[in-house]
């Protein structure tokens, strides 16, 4: 896509701290990143989130996240990571090619998880038969 910014990190239009490249994924460092050693995973390929690209495309996204991944709890000395795609404005996206996010941790106190909520087993129940319909 002519006007995506990840296209361009792709095509080497803009550049990128790259960590990894093989013929269909690239990664390279956020530049805005939440820890030392952000990392972005994406396919060469443009697609705009995981809903619409090829499996076969998310797997090499998902191999590659495993591999840099690796590289990086290595690197950094970092204990955990976590691993993680927004798809869609509402879910936090600003740029619309895949991307996941390798975010290396390194102490439990630093982390900023999500709010968790209570929930009825009935609500659930229903919740549950209605996503399966629509698998
Ligand atoms: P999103 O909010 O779409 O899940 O994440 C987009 C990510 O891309 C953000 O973490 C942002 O810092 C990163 N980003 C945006 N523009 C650039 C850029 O030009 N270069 C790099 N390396 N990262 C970028
Ligand atoms: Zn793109």
């Amino acid at each position: 896509m002519n006007d995506c910014i990840f296209c361009k990190i792709v095509s080497k239009e803009i550049s990128s701290d790259i960590v990894y490249e093989d013929d269909f994924t690239l990664a390279f460092l956020d530049i805005h990143p939440v820890t030392k050693g952000h990392t972005l995973v994406i396919p060469k390929e443009h697609s705009s989130g995981i809903l619409d690209t090829e499996n076969a495309i998310l797997e090499k996204v998902i191999v590659t996240s495993k591999k840099v991944g690796k590289a990086l709890l290595a690197a950094t000395k970092a204990t955990g990571l976590n691993t993680g795609s927004n798809n869609g404005e509402s879910a936090g996206q600003d740029v619309f090619h895949l991307h996941f996010h390798l975010i290396p941790r390194f102490a439990k106190k630093e982390l900023k998880a999500w709010p968790h909520h209570d929930s009825e087993p009935k609500t659930r129940a229903e919740l549950a038969m209605r996503i399966k319909e629509n698998l």
